[in-house]
């Protein structure tokens, strides 16, 4: 069996499938950047599996040049929006993704966003290295503070629901949230308001979480005239994927005061940024960098690489995108 891996990943997802006795194909040239669409397909010929990373489209094209051996496409991701689900299923491709096991991570840096851009930490540690602190004074970067208020979550999925356990937890905030559907259950433990019309959710909160996956349905999902329908002293926080949000009319509402501030860990150009976010201080911005911890990027590496094992060993993988 051969299994080509798009990117290099942590070491334990390779060692895995090599213990398999399967040959393993690391794409060590793209380090630090996508893998390019020529690599894609070279890598695609002739192997039975490919482990893509979320930074790599794998199209009709790429499962061309893996047919007829290709059987699965195992992503290093809970999102799959990079993987050509439609041509998948047409090419009878199985394609799984990686859920469960970055919940805890992500959730964890939303958090820190959340309340580094509250407490506007990054702005505060860049006045402190300029040079700026001379007194402590009454008035100097008065942020905003987290307990009490009103937390909106939308998509109250396994990130979302950890997001609103910290929240309610560990900080007393009250919690509404949009979702296709209610979770009568969670509700009952957390205490947390479904709000089915998420405009009439945004202008009662306080912040805004995003946690839908990347669809036709959620592409702008925050547009200009829901930036509107938010406090203007509210914040945003996305740490789903990018195109969920306007990045020009999220640039325009932070520039022009529509709401206080925001927090990005996604960009709807990635790896470009809007230059207009880059000059603001009321913006945190990271590079994608959510499910980021050693410990969280080795159990995906461990999970993709299970999915293929089980996948070529003919049975049905444990995370198979439906
Ligand atoms: P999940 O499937 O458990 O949750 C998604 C929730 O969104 C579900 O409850 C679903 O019903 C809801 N939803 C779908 N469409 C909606 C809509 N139009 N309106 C409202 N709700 C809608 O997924 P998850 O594991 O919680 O992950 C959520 C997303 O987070 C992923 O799809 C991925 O894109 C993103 N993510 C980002 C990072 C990162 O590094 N920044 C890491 C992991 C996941």
């Amino acid at each position: 069996m051969k299994i080509f891996i798009t990117r290099p990943i942590p070491q334990v997802g390779a060692q895995k499938l090599k213990d398999k006795g399967y040959e393993v194909i690391v794409n060590e040239a793209a380090q630090d950047r996508p893998a390019t669409p020529e690599e894609l397909i070279q890598g695609a010929k002739g192997a039975d599996a490919i482990l893509s990373v979320l930074t790599d489209k794998i199209t009709a094209e790429v499962m061309d040049a893996g047919s007829p051996t290709l059987k699965i496409i195992a992503n290093f991701a809970v999102g799959f929006d990079n993987v050509d689900i439609a041509a998948a299923k047409q090419r009878n491709i199985m394609v799984t993704n990686t859920p469960g096991v970055l919940t805890n991570t992500v959730a964890e840096h939303t958090f820190a966003l959340l309340v580094a851009i509250a407490r506007r930490v990054s702005e505060a540690d860049r006045f402190s290295r300029a040079g700026k602190f001379h007194a402590w004074g009454p008035n100097m970067l008065l942020g905003a503070d987290l307990t009490g208020k009103t937390l909106g979550i939308i998509g109250l999925g396994r990130i979302g629901s950890r997001v609103a356990y910290h929240a309610t937890r560990g900080f007393d905030m009250k919690v509404l949230y949009n979702d296709v559907k209610p979770n009568p259950d969670f509700e009952k433990e957390l205490g947390a308001i479904f709000v089915a019309n998420i405009d009439e959710l945004l202008p009662q909160c306080d912040f805004i979480s995003m946690h839908v996956p990347l669809l036709d349905s959620t592409r702008h999902l925050i547009n200009e005239e829901r930036l509107k329908k938010m406090k203007p002293s509210a914040y945003l926080i996305n740490t789903s994927r990018g195109p969920i949000v306007d990045e020009k009319a999220l640039a325009a509402a932070l520039k022009n005061g529509t709401i206080k501030g925001a927090a990005l860990d996604v960009f709807e150009f990635e790896p470009e940024i809007t230059p207009e976010l880059r000059e603001l201080d009321n913006v945190i911005l990271t590079p994608h960098i959510a499910s980021g911890t050693l410990e969280t990027r080795s159990k995906m590496a461990e999970l993709a690489a299970n999915n293929i094992i089980e996948a070529l060993e003919g049975r049905m993988p444990p995370n198979l995108v439906k």
